[in-house]
């Protein structure tokens, strides 16, 4: 019998519930682990207060001398607040967190403890920080990087620890992390959208991104996912034969949340609070032991950050409630996976969503003006816009049988779709009075009881208009958000430019009135968009055909989806923004796929651990088992024995067969490894795996679940999918 699958059932099953009480209201939870404007207002200087908000506000440089002041004042809140460390916490192209602690003192020489937290603390620290990726942009001779502040998130207390977001930058300038390119496509798509908005409304003087991310994760109870050495160390099954039931009756979605899972949910949801994280919505999702969780939307770096720091919070407290939370895309064969959908939008500093549709004729066509825009701009860097989303285990949604497709898409409903066809008719030049009046009152003027009832939502677009705001769809539940909006923010920024420049040469040049300007511009971007437009079923094989007429790009595997990354028109896109430069692109591509590789290649050892190690011999013992009673059969009934041993016979052989293909499928794929392996060039090594390597797992995986389905569930080793998705 496997005793560590027993065994962790049995623990399983003996759990009991966390209580957690519900002190309070939420309201007054919020934040108060947070520096937040009322802590600075209490603990700052108003000089350094006004500083650090201009900072926020335009990116104004902070000097020492207010930085020391900034350091004392936060030291002197994280003191009160029982913190004894800070650390510079950033997000270096792992994809995940990292951070150094520090603690608040120091020793003088005389063995006294000196409290030491300054504005140079504060500022700039340096991790040593050699073994993070960085894509050849560190050689060993120069290996330092050097954390530095970034005001505009705000430092917060996790556990005892003061924790300052930064960026991580090389000596050289370089940015080593996923904060500092999204801060400066931020920066970009600020600029670009307010020069646009002040067409409508001059009073406006910034413009933010914004972004909510709806997190769909996984949970499985913490004995069971450690008794699975597959999830352990990949954060998913790689073998493991479908139960009879998964998510066919539909009874777990929006179903009654799990008492446990609640605990865990309502725990979590406190901490979050205190972070001045806004979590807002939770429920359970398709899949059985699936949930998502959404917050309310902020400034876009702001909700980067949260959702880093929500994933960290989440493996905490997951653990207290002796659960582990699964981020992979793919935990599970044969049911849902996991996204984490991008919400995202443009919010004006006079509080205006500049995507949602106004009650003047001259507010939607400002709306019109920014929606037109975002679809020009996937419509030209929709490729670059899917490498964003690329992981290995991305890979697993996009592109498989899995939603949504690799194939960049905007949906945006019947009614807005009518609109813009009747755009498209828009005369040339100058608009004469009437058609003027009919624009304005019957296509412009409708929008905002077009969108009211625009009920129709189709599931299956990766990129949909939902009334006010777009929704990314493809991106994982496991990546930083940080990448799909830097590129999203920097080709719209790019887009914007554009248009501006093309209004303004209408207005010049050709006399045109500005409204006037903007009708001819957007009737030709609404002409010439239209390959991204589609309403129609996404999953479906024609429009997998109908995308390659349209020459839409559908890059199934991750290599092949950063290809683009660094073709001429990418590094230039990217340079002429100022988001990043060659150098750091290419660093970044390079990131990428070595992330790659090594995903596939753990996996690979994980295969041939599991087939050796686990089910073969697995197997071989149910086998050994049936032999016996064959052969017990036989003394007992001699020539005979055959109507009595039949099927056991044929059991064997099934067995057998299924351990002969196994063994030569394992060590087909270990060849194949090895001989990726000594590619020394990052591209066709990460090719060799995907397209050499990969398509072996699949192979492996249907023998492993055959054997599964034919050896005695005592004698199994590997916690079933029934144990892993149904005990909560
Ligand atoms: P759903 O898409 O599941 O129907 P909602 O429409 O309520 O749910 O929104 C989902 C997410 O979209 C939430 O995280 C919400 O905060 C976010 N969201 C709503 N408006 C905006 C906006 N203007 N900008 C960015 N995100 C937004
Ligand atoms: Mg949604």
């Amino acid at each position: 019998m496997s005793k560590l699958r027993f065994s962790s059932i049995k623990e399983s099953n003996n759990r009991n519930r966390i209580a957690i009480e519900e002190n309070g209201r939420r309201s007054e939870l919020f934040g108060i682990n947070v520096f937040n404007e009322d802590k600075m207002l209490q603990f700052l200087t108003r000089e350094a207060y006004d500083r650090v908000k201009g900072a926020i506000y335009s990116g104004s440089k902070i000097d020492r001398k207010i930085a020391d002041q900034v350091a004392e004042g936060m030291k002197a809140w994280a003191i009160t607040m029982g913190a004894t460390h800070y650390t510079h916490w950033f997000q270096p192209l792992t994809g995940a967190t990292a951070e150094k602690h520090d603690a608040f003192f120091d020793l003088l020489p005389d063995g006294k403890a000196l409290e030491k937290f300054g504005g140079g603390q504060l500022v700039q620290q340096e991790p040593d920080a050699s073994s993070f990726p960085h894509g050849g942009i560190r050689n060993t001779f120069e290996a330092r990087g050097y954390t530095a502040w970034d005001p505009t998130s705000p430092a917060f207390i996790y556990g005892s620890t003061l924790c300052i977001p930064t960026i991580f930058v090389s000596y050289t300038g370089e940015a080593l992390d996923n904060k500092a390119p999204l801060l400066r496509a931020l920066s970009a798509v600020d600029e670009a959208a307010t020069a646009v908005a002040k067409y409508f409304d001059k009073n406006v003087s910034k413009v933010n991104a914004t972004l909510g991310w709806e997190q769909e994760y996984f949970l499985v109870d913490k004995a069971l996912a450690y008794s699975r050495p597959d999830i352990l160390l990949t954060g998913r099954t790689l073998v493991g034969n479908s139960a009879a039931k998964g998510q066919q009756l539909d009874d777990h979605y929006f179903g009654v949340i799990p008492s446990r899972v609640l605990s865990f949910m309502s725990d979590l949801e406190k901490e979050c609070t205190k972070l001045g994280i806004p979590v807002k919505t939770r429920h359970n999702e398709v899949a059985p032991n699936q949930f998502e969780l959404a917050p309310v939307f902020e400034e876009a770096n702001l909700a980067v950050d949260h959702n880093l720091l929500l994933m960290d919070v989440m493996e905490k407290i997951a653990d207290k409630h002796s659960f582990r939370v699964l981020f992979h895309e793919k935990p599970f064969a044969g049911i849902n996976g996991s996204g984490k959908h991008n919400n995202w939008s443009l919010a004006t500093d006079t509080g205006v969503n500049l995507l949602s549709p106004g009650s003047t004729p001259m507010k939607n066509l400002q709306f019109l003006t920014f929606f037109i825009n975002t679809i020009k701009a996937v419509d030209t860097y929709e490729e670059l816009l899917r490498s964003s989303i690329a992981s290995a285990s991305n890979d697993h949604r996009l592109g498989a049988n899995e939603a949504p497709p690799a194939i960049f898409s905007i949906f945006i409903g019947k009614q807005l779709s009518d609109v813009l066809d009747e755009l498209e008719g828009v005369s040339q030049g100058k608009l004469s009075p009437e058609e003027k009046t009919e624009l304005k009152l019957n296509v412009v003027g409708k929008i905002p009881e077009i969108l009211l009832d625009n009920t129709d939502r189709n599931r299956t677009s990766p990129f949909a208009f939902t009334g006010n705001k777009f929704e990314m769809r493809g991106v994982g539940s496991k990546s930083n958000c940080a990448k799909p909006m830097t590129i999203l923010n920097t080709i719209v920024a790019k887009q914007l430019i554009a248009f501006k420049k093309e209004v303004d040469a209408l207005i010049d040049k050709k006399n045109l009135k500005k409204d006037e300007a903007v009708f001819n511009v957007l009737r030709e971007y609404i002409k010439t968009s239209k390959k991204i437009r589609f309403e129609g079923d996404g999953y479906s094989e024609e429009w997998e055909k109908e995308a390659k007429r349209r020459k839409l790009s559908n890059n199934k595997s991750t290599p092949q989806a950063l290809q683009i990354l660094t073709s001429k028109e990418s590094l230039a896109l990217l340079k002429s923004m100022n988001v990043m430069s060659e150098v750091e692109v290419r660093a970044r591509q390079e990131v990428e796929l070595e992330a790659y590789i090594l995903h596939l290649q753990i996996e690979g050892r994980m295969y041939n651990e599991i087939v050796y190690n686990y089910l073969i011999p697995a197997a071989i013992t149910y086998q050994n088992k049936l032999i016996k009673n064959v052969m017990g059969l036989k003394d007992i009934y001699g020539a005979a024995h055959k109507t009595f041993t039949e099927g056991q016979l044929s059991i064997i052989e099934n067995i057998a067969e299924n351990i002969s293909a196994l063994k030569k499928k394992t060590d087909a794929m270990t060849e194949a490894r090895k001989s990726a392996n000594v590619l020394t060039d990052v591209n066709k090594k990460a090719f060799a795996y995907c397209d050499n390597v990969r398509p072996y797992f699949e192979e492996i995986r249907i023998h492993c679940d055959k054997l599964e389905r034919l050896v005695d569930d005592q004698l199994w080793p590997l916690t079933k999918y029934r144990e892993l998705l149904f005990i909560k």
